[in-house]
């Protein structure tokens, strides 16, 4: 059978593949599989939706309450759905007995490729391929084409082609399936279906227009009705080509949408699938020529790590507006779809270096809800901006009351009333994107607010205590969940202290470079000398224990709890819970659930020498448990940049793998975002030793066995880096148009500056070398 898609295919290193039907894996295919272009996610299910699929239709942002515990991500009518029937039975999984089966994630196009030959209970054959994308190009369409070929004798396929109304959300706890959308408007037109739909809480407008064209022999026609029957002889083949765009109310005025939507479908069609898809493509090509990794000499790492990179670039979002990136991406409904430090901490950084656009509307998602942040420190009694600890369309806390724990128990959640150290993350977070791009424009109008208003939260966060003239953070949950309601995390002191400092070089700044602004800023936010200078007072004084030896105390009393020390770490990168411990009780003891002191020092890596460094990740990795999918990919690069490169590829080997070996089983729930963005700084930081010391950008490689050659960009202040490590080589080239520039960097640990439009190579005792291009 001709293979229709063939000539779409990238090569092996792009693909990642399903070889065999296997039905218990369904689900978290789906979400390994999910397509997307930063406003819409689709899981990955099969067109006929056998029984059991769970089709997930998201657009980032649009979350809704109604029947839930706390506002979710709304999953939307399901437009991949497709019926053939041919003599009385469906062509499909569950209905049909599968002889062949081959289905590709193409991860360099963004196409999801499929063939599969099907059996029905007279032993007659089909051969069905698809392929499904949504554009990277246009963010409002989605395509997808089919081939069916009977391949033992003619029939009568009755082809349906419905959008799917019969969708839920799943339910959570004492939830049952929610729906969270009311159909407003289901018509035809003469080229297809029209529908919308409204969000049950706010009201949000939903509309789609879909078009089902029909193509036999030279025919082609569109499919007028929700039902079409096509006649077929034996070997003759159907293509059916569906296209569709969606848009919201937020996109387009509600009253005009209809027309909207039908004039950008008639536009699509009128473009035609092979323009629609040869658009689609080069957005993609363009978007791997400044974000892939190539790892010479490790072509299965390489893949993993495409796939990593893959679900980072589907899920950021360029263009006007804001964005911003939920625990489990657009790829399924774990966390609801909420907004964690996950996206500011864990995937900002891949969007600073690559996409610096969508980490800007990453950003801006956060100055938006500034004002909500301002409405949450003052109910609890507190000055400036508390962020919330999860958050979701409005920038309320959205944290849930109840969870399930790892036990299966049901425990109730105070990481809303304790994990504070989200506003002191965003705060960084601005400060990263600032140093990076050197985005004078958005410091100006976001960023320096953010600073100032999340560093006013601290001055009233903190505690005086008196007899030890210093300042405490009281009742705190650190990133380590494990342990609730404890005094001076060091995490969160630090990162406390880090804002207030930051804040305070800011306004420094401000007043030399920007004195205009800093006047109408400090007016607009009422901001007073003496609160600039309780930030200087709090800086030297607040609390952080750190031993002679170099060991850092997590928080007050931590050496005092049950020490109990993990065993075969290195056999088990994922230790489990040691059977004398019940979950009940970890509180009492020393285990982590993730990285905490040590995130700290990957996060402030500069504040620390290697010593620190070594001491408190050997000490507390033999404490920590890894129950959350963001502590491996922060041990990978703390690791590497002590000079463990065995157990740097061991954590960085788990999160590679998260989603792909489906580690902590619960894959189908969604891909674990953090874990992606962590997994690129494991190697770009971790492996390619890159990083901002001093405001400078780093490089100092130590890959791991068996790799020759890695090679990526980096983006940093406004200049696309080409970075290129092997053997004790590093080469970097930097574009620029001004031939003159010059770049001041730091190899091996050596200055240098380096010329622009030259391939630089410095061999690792620091001479070095020029070379034209
Ligand atoms: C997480 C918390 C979260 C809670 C409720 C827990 O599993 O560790 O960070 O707030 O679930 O969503
Ligand atoms: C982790 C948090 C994280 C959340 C969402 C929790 O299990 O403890 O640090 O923000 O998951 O990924």
């Amino acid at each position: 059978m001709k293979d229709f898609f063939a000539k779409y295919k990238s090569d092996e290193t792009w693909l990642l593949k399903e070889d065999k039907w296997d039905k218990s894996l369904q689900p978290s295919r789906e979400s390994q599989f999910s397509l997307g272009n930063g406003f819409i996610g689709s899981r990955g299910i099969l067109e006929e939706v056998p029984y059991g699929a769970r089709p997930g239709t998201y657009i980032a942002g649009l979350y809704d309450k109604t029947g839930a515990q706390v506002t979710e991500l709304v999953n939307l009518p399901n437009p991949i759905n497709l019926k053939i029937v041919a003599n009385g039975e469906r062509i499909g999984a569950g209905t049909m007995d599968i002889l062949e089966h081959e289905r590709v994630l193409d991860m360099h196009h963004g196409l999801l490729i499929r063939h599969t030959v099907y059996r029905n209970s007279h032993k007659k054959r089909f051969d069905y391929q698809s392929l499904r994308f949504i554009s990277m190009r246009n963010r409002h369409i989605v395509v997808m084409q089919v081939y069916v070929t009977p391949l033992d004798e003619g029939v009568t396929f009755t082809v349906q082609n419905l959008l799917d109304l019969s969708v839920t959300n799943v339910g959570f706890l004492t939830e049952g399936n929610k729906k969270h959308f009311r159909i407003e408007d289901v018509s035809l037109f003469a080229t297809g279906e029209y529908l919308a739909v409204r969000t049950l809480e706010k009201d949000t407008l939903v509309a789609y227009g879909k078009s089902l064209i029909i193509e036999k022999n030279s025919s082609r026609r569109f499919a007028k009705d929700a039902t079409t029957h096509v006649k077929l002889r034996k070997n003759q083949t159907i293509c059916i080509t569906n296209i569709l765009s969606i848009f919201t109310g937020e996109d387009k005025k509600a009253p005009r949408i209809k027309g909207v939507v039908k004039g950008f479908l008639k536009k699509s069609i009128n473009l035609g699938f092979d323009k629609i898809l040869k658009e689609h493509i080069s957005s993609w090509e363009k978007l791997w020529a400044v974000s892939d990794v190539k790892i010479k000499g490790a072509p299965d790492v390489e893949r993993s790590l495409r796939f990593n990179i893959y679900h980072l670039l589907i899920s950021g979002r360029e263009g006007d507006g804001e964005a911003s990136i939920g625990a489990k991406t657009l790829t399924g409904e774990g966390y609801r779809g909420h907004i964690f430090w996950d996206a500011d901490v864990f995937l900002l950084p891949f969007f600073i270096y690559t996409r610096p656009r969508v980490a800007r509307n990453m950003l801006l998602y956060r100055y938006n809800r500034l004002p909500a942040a301002k409405k949450i420190a003052e109910s609890l009694g507190y000055k400036g901006a508390m962020f919330p600890w999860e958050s979701a369309g409005t920038g309320e806390e959205v944290t849930p009351a109840w969870a399930r724990n790892f036990d299966g128990s049901i425990i109730q959640i105070r990481t809303h009333e304790m994990e504070h150290h989200i506003t002191a993350d965003i705060a960084y977070a601005v400060y990263q994107y600032y140093t990076a791009t050197q985005d004078q424009r958005f410091m100006l109008r976001h960023g320096f607010e953010v600073i100032f208003e999340t560093a006013r939260f601290w001055t009233s966060r903190v505690n005086y205590n008196s007899k030890q003239d210093r300042y405490e953070i009281r009742h705190i949950i650190g990133p380590d969940e494990f342990h609730e309601d404890v005094n001076n995390n060091a995490y969160t002191n630090w990162m406390a202290r880090f804002n207030l400092f930051i804040a305070y070089g800011m306004y420094q700044k401000m007043k030399r470079l920007y004195p205009n602004e800093l006047r109408s800023l400090t007016k607009k936010i009422n901001l007073k000398q003496r609160e600039v200078r309780d930030w200087k007072r709090i800086i030297s004084k607040i609390v952080f224990h750190i031993k002679d030896n170099g060991l850092i105390e997590q928080f007050d009393g931590y050496f005092k709890k049950r020490k109990i020390e993990l065993r075969n770490i290195n056999r088990h990168p994922v230790p489990e819970l040691p059977k004398s411990v019940e979950f009940k009780d970890i509180g009492k003891t020393q285990l982590l659930k993730q990285a905490d002191v040590v995130m700290l020092l990957h996060v402030l890596s500069d504040n620390f020498d290697a010593k620190i460094k070594k001491k408190n990740f050997y000490y507390y990795l033999k404490r920590t448990l890894h129950k959350s999918s963001l502590s491996a990919a922060v041990h990978a690069v703390l690791a590497s940049e002590i000079g463990d490169i065995e157990a740097a590829y061991r954590y960085f080997d788990i999160s590679l793998n998260m989603d792909l070996s489906l580690i902590y089983g619960n894959t189908d729930d969604g891909i674990h975002a953090a874990s992606l963005g962590g997994t690129w700084r494991a190697a770009v930081n971790g492996f390619a030793g890159t990083g901002i010391s001093n405001g400078i950008l780093s490089i100092d490689p130590r890959l791991p066995e068996g790799w020759k050659e890695m090679s990526f960009c980096m983006r940093w202040q406004g200049y696309l880096i080409r970075i290129a490590t092997r053997g004790n080589d590093v080469s970097v080239h930097f574009h620029s148009k001004r031939k003159r520039d010059r770049l001041r960097i730091k190899v091996y640990g050596v200055f240098h500056r380096i010329e622009a439009n030259k391939e630089n190579i410095f061999k690792k005792k620091g001479v070095l070398h020029y070379e034209e291009k």
